[in-house]
């Protein structure tokens, strides 16, 4: 059953290469548990590509919104900010607190493609890639597609590339969870970025006050106040069963982020089609040991793409390239699903070594994994349903930090 696929994502050859491939051939000291997650959330979105677009609007206050009677402020450009405008204030008290305030309105078109934009960077670099909102999403870049397995090179170079392409500034957040990620995004506005390492992170969170946590609005704040507590580190000090008599299911995930940690998984949004990773060869290769060893180091790519997104997948496919360019694929839909690199590994084996195919040197072998569904759904479920905070708010994580606060949360 040969299926021809051009599903592979194309490297650089020179990317591929033994040795110039970061994520090929991990050497031990380099393979580190330690989360890169990097929050990114574009400047005055809504403004910046208002100001971007029409060059009399830059370095002036601008409000993107209704410019009505009853109309409200979607964005305030940073030179409204200045004013006190921001987002969700009726534009009558906005033009109050800036008689200068240029109101113009949306043009959600314009703002859909450059979000377009941003988030082709962003996958760009990995398919971890959990939107938030238009200008705003968090992505694992633990084991990135490309550039040095690094958060802050890699956060570092995707504002770059955000910049080049839309013409537009983002901030990010680097560190271990989203939590901290997320409020590290909003500290140095705009073309800020923020890196917290892991030793950082307990005093980070210690430090923060206790309306910056991800499920905390005004109500729980009040209650939390009650019991004399006001920031991430008076949490610790209280009796846990004080604090889960007044929060409940909350508690205990104030208390795992209060101690710094927060594993929840970057969830991307979107299916996914397949996941895959190819080797380009030095010189062509026919010797079997060696082309064993090759695609024991692809099938270990896949397989660590598929266990972070903790996904399984119903098919397995391997493409192989000959000197004179054929590519031929061949594909198996085992009984069981794919999981893990080890099945992974014996599938591709059988379907590159067992199954006929022309002979000759090759100078480059493919394995992908499609028909994927979530692993462990309990694991890919966020693990704080948000949707229960007391007041009701429509997206907790806005509270993180105040720049958020104030930014649309997508389209109305
Ligand atoms: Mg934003």
């Amino acid at each position: 059953m040969a299926v021809a696929t051009d599903g592979h994502r194309v490297r650089p050859a020179g990317e591929l290469q033994r040795g110039t491939d970061p994520t090929a051939h991990p050497a031990p000291a380099s393979v580190s548990l330690v989360r890169k997650i990097v929050h990114v959330d574009m400047d005055a979105f809504y403004a910046a590509v208002e100001q971007r677009d029409e060059p009399r609007l830059r370095g002036l206050p601008v409000a993107v919104g209704g410019g009505s009677e009853r109309g409200v402020v979607m964005t305030a450009s940073y030179e409204a900010r200045r004013f006190g405008v921001h987002s969700a204030m009726p534009t009558v008290v906005a033009r109050r607190a800036c008689p200068e305030l240029i109101v113009v309105p949306p043009r959600f078109a314009a703002y859909h493609e450059a979000s377009a934009s941003v988030h082709e960077v962003f996958r760009s670099f990995t398919d971890l890639v959990e939107p938030l909102a238009l200008d705003e999403a968090f992505l694992d870049v633990s084991d990135p597609k490309r550039g040095p397995p690094s958060g802050t090179l890699v956060a570092r170079a995707i504002k770059a590339e955000i910049r080049r392409t839309t013409g537009l500034t983002a901030s990010a957040g680097v560190a271990n969870g989203k939590f901290v990620a997320k409020v590290a995004s909003g500290m140095r506005k705009p073309d800020g970025l923020t890196v917290i390492t892991p030793d950082e992170v307990p005093g980070f969170v210690a430090a923060l006050p206790i309306e910056a946590f991800f499920g905390v609005g005004p109500r729980t704040a009040e209650r939390l106040h009650a019991l004399g507590i006001r920031t991430g580190a008076d949490l610790l000090r209280v009796e846990p069963l004080v604090l889960h008599e007044a929060l409940g299911k909350l508690a205990g995930f104030l208390l795992q982020v209060a101690r710094g940690v927060d594993e929840r998984p970057v969830v991307p949004d979107r299916q996914r089609k397949s996941i895959g990773a190819e080797r380009t060869f030095a010189r062509d290769l026919e010797d079997r040991d060696v082309l064993e060893d090759e695609l024991a180091a692809v099938c270990e790519t896949v397989g660590r793409r598929l266990t972070r997104a903790r996904l399984a997948a119903r098919t397995v496919t391997v493409k192989v390239k000959y000197r004179d360019f054929r590519v031929i694929t061949r594909s198996t839909t085992p009984a069981t699903p794919v999981g893990g690199t080890r099945e992974l590994r014996r599938f591709a084996e059988a379907l590159l070594f067992t199954t006929p195919r022309p002979a000759g040197a090759l100078r480059l072998v493919g394995v992908s994994v499609s028909g994927l569904f979530a692993a462990d759904r309990r694991v890919v479920q966020p693990m704080l349903p948000f949707a229960t905070t007391d007041d009701g708010a429509v997206d907790e994580a806005a509270r993180a930090a105040p720049e958020h606060g104030c930014e649309p949360r997508g389209p109305p």
